[in-house]
């Protein structure tokens, strides 16, 4: 080990460090192997030390002592981003957030907690009084909120509320600088776009005010239909049924429901599925529009059932892409927004068997529009941004999934806000190094 990570480890010895060469690998990597490209790049990348503070206090000492012997430094919630978000480019430090788990204060319509909170643990509290998380990823059981603000941007509940990025979502955030005297900083309503999405390359963040949404008898819902493009309609159309309440809307073109063994007996050979999470004080009307559509229910769990076991969450989202690559490996995924059905069935038709479609509707700009992570078998390089420049020709956005730099991924721009909080709060560019395109060019 480095002499400088020796010293830390001496300074810090009335912490929880781990240095097991096992586990340190393994919390050195997260779900960056989704990716083939990425895979390539990130798998031999490794911390040298993990270390678990209890409180913000220990956080602190941490960022002091990386401070003070130059030692890059990457913050870790429970490890599911996707694009290697909290892989260690340059080794060193990783501060694991699981057991900064306090849930400060719950009430009507907003919470404050600590970073290393998980999200199904929190809304189990939070349904107390009624209420619960407006968004929540398909990793919503094991995933931090911290981390969620960190890597994470959509997931149920954002049919209703948009994605993290929009304004009043995340409301507050609490963070420790790494400066040679730590500080920590408050940051509220827009000012928390600095760091909101940042893929924790400024500040560690320890606690957050998130918005929460009422909570309401959500029971789950499969519905068949006989091909792809009536699911797809028939889940616009629930999705633009104001009357009926729902939070998840996720479509899947056959034979992505092949890859779903847990629930092979609600999941007819060649038919599309719908997986629904609605309230079921609304299920006669939602029967009425299955019937419109000619769909056919095959599953329906009731909202005390729901409470138990897993969520048929745990299919939708990115976790489609996990079901299917435990079937095919070498099965690989896009983050697209199509923003109508017509981009939609342009390029189901375009592109057939290549590309296996599934559909997540969630709110953009006030409008419900349908995104989602079509699937498809990784050949090479060339042909998997040769099917990008065809979904932008045809007017769908990709969210560049098979990169590590922060600003390749989603916007494609540099945020300048976040670059100059960055300069403020991290002026050495210790906090999670190469992940932050705009300051590797401003520094040469
Ligand atoms: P981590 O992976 O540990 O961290 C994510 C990023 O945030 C890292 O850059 C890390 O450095 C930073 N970070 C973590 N904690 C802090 C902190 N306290 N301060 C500053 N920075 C911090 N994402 C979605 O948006 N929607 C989905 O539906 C979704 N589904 C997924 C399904 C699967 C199967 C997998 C593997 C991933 C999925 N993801 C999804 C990606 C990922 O799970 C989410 O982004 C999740 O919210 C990350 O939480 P985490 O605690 O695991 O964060």
């Amino acid at each position: 080990m480095k002499s400088n990570c020796q010293n830390l480890i001496q300074e810090l010895a009335h912490l929880e460090i781990i240095t097991d060469p096992g586990q340190v690998a393994k919390l050195s990597l997260d779900y960056y192997h989704f990716s083939p490209i990425l895979e390539a790049q990130l798998q031999d990348k490794r911390a040298d030390l993990v270390i678990r503070p209890q409180n913000s206090q220990e956080v602190i000492d941490i960022a002091k002592t990386c401070v003070k012997y130059q030692i890059p430094l990457t913050v870790r919630g429970a490890g599911t981003g996707n694009y290697g978000q909290c892989v260690p480019l340059q080794g060193g430090v990783i501060l694991d957030t699981t057991k900064l788990t306090k849930i400060i204060s719950i009430e009507p319509g907003t919470a404050r907690v600590e970073a290393g909170v998980k999200m199904a643990f929190f809304d189990k509290q939070a349904r107390a009084i009624g209420w619960e998380l407006r968004m929540a990823p398909s990793t919503y059981r094991t995933a931090t909120i911290g981390g969620f603000i960190g890597g994470g941007s959509v997931g149920m509940g954002s049919i209703n509320y948009g994605q993290l990025k929009d304004r009043g979502n995340l409301q507050a955030v609490q963070l420790v600088t790494l400066e040679a005297e730590p500080k920590i900083i408050e940051l509220r309503g827009d000012e928390v776009e600095k760091v909101n999405h940042a893929y924790g390359t400024n500040g560690i963040i320890t606690e957050l005010e998130i918005a929460l949404a009422p909570c309401y008898p959500w029971a789950e819902f499969i519905v068949t239909f006989a091909d792809f493009i009536t699911a797809a309609k028939f889940g616009q159309a629930l999705s633009d049924s104001d009357g009926i309440v729902k939070k998840m809307v996720s479509v899947h073109s056959w034979p992505i429901p092949a890859y779903f063994t847990a629930l092979k007996d609600y999941l007819p050979t060649g038919k599309a599925a719908v997986l629904l999470i609605v309230s079921d004080s609304d299920r006669v009307a939602l029967e009425s529009l299955i019937k419109e559509y000619n769909g056919e229910l095959t599953y329906y769990k009731t909202p005390e059932e729901t409470q138990k076991g897993n969520s048929i969450l745990e299919f939708t989202w990115n976790h489609t892409t996990l079901h299917a690559r435990s079937f095919n490996p070498k099965i690989t995924y896009l983050q697209a927004f199509y923003f109508n059905l017509a981009t939609v069935e342009k390029l189901y038709n375009y592109f057939g068997e290549e590309i296996m479609m599934h559909l997540e509707f969630l709110k953009f700009q006030g409008k419900v529009i349908p995104a989602g992570l079509p699937l498809l078998e990784f050949t090479t390089e060339t042909r998997l941004n040769e099917i990008i420049a065809i979904y932008e020709q045809q007017g769908a956005a990709i969210a560049n999934p098979h990169t590590y730099i922060m600003e390749d991924g989603g916007s494609r721009q540099i945020n300048p806000l976040q670059l100059e909080f960055k300069q403020l709060v991290d002026p050495y560019g210790l906090n999670n190094p190469g992940k932050m395109r705009a300051w590797v060019e401003a520094r040469g």
